[in-house]
């Protein structure tokens, strides 16, 4: 969290507590591959990067701690095999800072992007808490989705110079996202999520824009409703929503972007000091604040799964989408002929859907577990075309 605007966020948050209980929404449904990959995720790495983060000690502009840490940050990409890593650059006070850019491209919506950030830099201390947090988090993300195909392109940012006016995130805004136009679905931040060592730390807050320009507040209320219930379905965390400030997501959500983010029930009192240290954290509260965190990003990105099954598709013969679908799926069939049948099959074999062969069919795949199915369409001699459909929501 940046310095300037922390002090007035616990006289609301009481009323914000009352709200959000009101705003619970039906639960997300639960997707058995992405608490698989939740179940996967490199707890071990999480904290030994959240350590490493700490190591290198206090990561004002200007030192040497910020420079080997964002040094640190672009290597552990290129190691997991990134290729596509930008730098932005900018100079804060006379010192040159560093925003790191990693894109992964989505598979459906290249052009489209999912960002999910948090800054590294730390102000009068090692910040562990504020923000090595977040920054392991984020990476943590980054290294479970390198292989999983995303629908969305997906942009992993850590931003610098947050501390001192949110001078990274700023300067990428306006230098790079708002000249280019870039069309982002969302904007996830998280910063300062460890929780403090000694209380009960089971509520994670989920904040949403509830400030001007308002074009934007609806879609931040309903995705940061969204990542609630990811949060509450992936993790053992309850949630609260309350209001965003104060960080990076500041400078997308006044161009009209849409943003949500994380940050911890119980405030760390060594923000800032050279006591935001491990010790003062607690780390299980962190472990389980990084599931959620994946399981949201898995649905934000719109991850899905691919399997070694053979798809056998004429597409001059058959198309169908939306794929991924989420509600109806549009079958045309071309080159029509009678007495045929259309089936989806789930993953363990069993048809979920029979019927008759139509030139155009649509499918309502809404009661239908997410994961992935098979529309298989038998062909007059005898070999089926089959096509995945992945059905998320
Ligand atoms: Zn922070």
């Amino acid at each position: 969290m940046n310095i300037v605007s922390s002090f007035s966020k616990n006289i609301t948050v009481v009323f914000f507590i009352l709200v959000s209980f009101s705003l619970q929404m039906q639960a997300q449904e639960s997707n058995s591959y992405y608490e698989t990959i939740v179940e996967n995720m490199g707890l071990d790495m999480l904290e030994a990067n959240l350590q490493q983060h700490t190591d290198f000690g206090s990561k004002d502009p200007g030192t040497e701690a910020l420079v080997n840490s964002f040094n640190w940050l672009k290597s552990t990409y290129e190691e997991w095999g990134y290729e596509d890593i930008s730098i932005d650059t900018f100079n804060y006070s006379g010192n040159e800072c560093y925003n790191l850019i990693v894109t992964k491209t989505g598979t459906h919506y290249p052009n489209k992007y999912v960002i999910i950030d948090g800054h590294y830099d730390t102000r009068n201390g090692p910040g562990a808490n504020d923000n090595g947090t977040g920054t392991a988090i984020v990476m943590e993300i980054a290294r479970m989705l390198k292989d999983i195909d995303t629908e969305y392109s997906v942009r992993f940012i850590h931003f610098s110079a947050e501390e001192v006016g949110l001078i990274g995130s700023r300067h990428y805004v306006e230098n790079t996202v708002v000249p280019e136009a870039h069309d982002i679905q969302l904007v996830f931040n998280i910063d300062a999520v460890g929780g403090v060592n000694g209380m009960t730390n089971d509520i994670i807050v989920c904040e949403r824009d509830e400030s001007a320009p308002n074009t934007n507040n609806a879609a931040s209320a309903a995705i940061t409703d969204t990542l609630s219930n990811l949060i509450q379905l992936y993790s053992s965390l309850n949630t609260e929503i309350s209001y965003a400030y104060s960080t990076d997501y500041i400078p997308f959500m006044e161009e009209g972007y849409v943003i949500t983010g994380l940050y911890e029930k119980n405030e760390t009192p060594y923000a800032h000091t050279p006591n935001d240290i491990i010790e003062n954290m607690d780390l299980d509260y962190f472990k389980e604040v990084a599931k959620g965190s994946l399981g949201a990003s898995l649905y934000f990105t719109r991850a899905y799964e691919t399997t070694d099954i053979e798809e056998i598709v004429d597409i001059e013969i058959l198309s169908a989408y939306p794929n991924p679908v989420s509600a109806i799926l549009n079958v045309q069939i071309n080159n029509f002929e009678q007495g045929h049948k259309l089936r989806i099959m789930n993953q363990q074999g069993q048809a979920v859907f029979i019927q008759d062969l139509y030139m155009d069919t649509k499918i309502d795949f809404s009661e239908f577990p997410n994961g992935l199915y098979f529309l298989v369409l038998e062909t007059e001699d005898g070999e089926p075309l089959v096509k995945k459909i992945n059905k998320i929501g």
